[in-house]
C-alpha cells in the first residue's frame, strides 16, 4: 500500500514525523520527505495515526482521495 503527501497542502511541520519517523522525515531545510512510499503492514498503524494527525490532511492512504 502506497502512502502519497500532497505538497500543496504540507506545511512541514514535522508532526508526522513524530509518529512515524520511519516513514517521514524532514531535510536539512525542513522540507518533508516520504523515506518510504509503500511501508511494510508494521508500519501501518503508524503511518496512519500521522495521517490522522496531520493538521493539513496532506497524508493520502489508499482509500482517500486521488
Ligand atoms: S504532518 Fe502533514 S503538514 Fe505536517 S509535515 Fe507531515 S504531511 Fe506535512
Amino acid at each position: 500500500m502506497r502512502v502519497t503527501v500532497d505538497y500543496d497542502l504540507c506545511d512541514s511541520t514535522g508532526v508526522c514525523n513524530s509518529f512515524a519517523p520511519e516513514v517521514f522525515e524532514l531535510d536539512d531545510e525542513d522540507l518533508l520527505h516520504v523515506r518510504v512510499p509503500e511501508p511494510g503492514a508494521e508500519l501501518w498503524p503508524a503511518v496512519e495515526e500521522a495521517a490522522r494527525a496531520c493538521p493539513k490532511l496532506a497524508i493520502l492512504l489508499p482509500g482517500d482521495r486521488p
